[in-house]
């Protein structure tokens, strides 16, 4: 679903070049749910930016869906979003003057779905994530949790096969960072492929894969407690 060969990535400030990813080596097969560790700075939210074509890598190699990625236009990156990804943010990126079902339906809008169609499927969505009673409410009469299980609405409505999440408990407590952690296993068995990035490990000992970034590079990779090999590795061998 994903592979990066040798991935690079600067980011110029003034005089000065920040090189924070040194040459990653990745493969994440579809259907998998892995969890992106590293401590701050160490690179994760630009790693997932890469992936979720936000950001754009300035060495190595990445294949979408076994289509390489380059020179995309904000077109054609928007149009890739759109077929393959859904995002999840720890601030949520809710839009405050629209109500819950107005948000989940947004990226129907930008595929030219009428509004009675959009809203009608939008209601499906929040009958999954157990919103539907809040369906007219304001993202701030919602609290924390609810409010990441409607971006979780939002990310699912455009059928992605990838969920990207950025630190998505990172803004709650335990108990609610325990069921959008349900429910991200949930959407995980129906065959979505998640990458979680988390700095608690309790959070990424849910996932079945653990990556870990230090210093621009991957310095660990575990699949069910097992070492995952890398293709510098597999070279060597
Ligand atoms: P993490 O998510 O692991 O905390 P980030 O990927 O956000 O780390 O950032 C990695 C490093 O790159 C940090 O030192 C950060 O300050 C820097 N950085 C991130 N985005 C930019 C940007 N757009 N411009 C300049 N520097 C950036
Ligand atoms: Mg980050």
């Amino acid at each position: 679903m994903i592979k990066f060969n040798g991935i690079h990535k600067s980011y110029q400030t003034g005089n000065s070049s920040l090189h924070v990813l040194k040459g990653i080596d990745l493969e994440v097969t579809s259907g998998e749910m892995v969890a992106v560790m590293g401590s701050s700075g160490s690179g994760k939210s630009t790693l997932l930016n890469i992936i979720g074509l936000l950001d754009v890598h300035d060495g190595g190699d990445y294949y979408l869906d076994g289509k390489l990625v380059k020179d995309l236009n904000e077109t054609k990156a928007a149009q890739l979003r759109n077929k393959h990804l859904g995002f999840v943010f720890q601030s949520f990126n809710l839009i405050s003057f629209k109500n819950a079902v107005e948000n989940v339906a947004l990226p129907l809008y930008y595929q030219g779905i009428t509004r009675r169609k959009r809203n009608k499927i939008a209601m499906e969505y929040l009958e999954k994530v157990g919103l539907l009673p809040w369906s007219d409410h304001l993202p701030n009469e919602l609290s924390g949790g609810q409010k990441q299980r409607l971006a979780i609405a939002r990310a699912l409505i455009g059928n992605p096969k990838v969920i990207l999440a950025d630190e998505p408990t990172g803004a709650l407590d335990s108990v609610t960072s325990q069921e959008v952690m349900e429910l991200f296993t949930q959407i995980n068995k129906s065959g979505i492929t998640i990458i979680i990035v988390t700095h608690e490990n309790d959070i990424a000992h849910q996932t079945q894969r653990i990556i870990r970034l230090h210093d621009g590079k991957i310095e660990k990779d575990h699949k069910n407690g097992h070492f995952v090999p890398h293709t510098e590795f597999a070279k060597t061998i």
